[in-house]
């Protein structure tokens, strides 16, 4: 069994976080790097996203699959690797069983990657992703790069909160070397440090 960091998209991955089609969104400074320390020290990183523009009809999920395979492969080109997608269509006032907080996909990618979730990670910018980490017994990581505020408001208490995803894989890093008698990685190699 591994250990994840479940990474959410908008908002932590790439900008802007509401409006705009795909082909808009830019990556946050330094997350491909924060990806590339999180690989080096032994995670895997599947995103979870809600599209919920999806359903509204404002693009195609064929169209956000295509653009996600390539921000997947230049992350990768980059030395960042992801480890698949699970998304959510639907608007967040729907009844799906898939949005978060609900940990379906969540489960979904332990299943298929063989997670662990109790020795994992969430980091996003909602409270949605916070309470998705409480509800899969993994450690929430809220970042100030989206709608954090949220987070925050509703009393997430979560154990970290970093400006942005670069700061929370350093704070990984080091809990990790802490509490582990056999960490991962003793010693990030020099390029793959932040
Ligand atoms: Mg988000």
């Amino acid at each position: 069994m591994r250990a994840a960091a479940f990474l959410d998209l908008n908002g932590t991955l790439v900008l802007p976080v509401r409006a705009g089609a795909p082909s808009e969104y830019r990556p946050v400074p330094g997350a491909l790097a924060a990806i590339r320390l999180l690989n080096h020290l032994g995670f895997v990183c599947p995103v979870v996203s809600v599209q919920s523009r999806i359903e509204k009809g404002m693009f195609s999920e064929a169209d956000f699959r295509s653009w996600f395979g390539s921000f997947v492969a230049d992350a990768s080109g980059q030395g960042a690797e992801i480890a698949g997608l699970y998304l959510c269509p639907h608007r967040t006032s729907s009844d799906c069983r898939c949005g978060k907080p609900k940990p379906t996909l969540y489960h979904r990618a332990a299943g298929d990657l063989c997670i662990d979730c109790r020795r994992s990670y969430v980091i996003g910018d909602s409270a949605s992703d916070m309470d998705a980490a409480r509800n899969i017994g993994s450690v929430g990581c809220p970042v100030l790069t989206g709608w954090s505020e949220n987070a925050l408001a509703e009393g997430a208490s979560p154990d970290y909160i970093g400006h942005d995803i670069r700061e929370v894989a350093a704070w990984i890093a080091s809990r990790e070397r802490s509490r582990s008698p056999n960490p991962v990685c003793l010693i990030p190699r020099q390029d793959v440090l932040l």
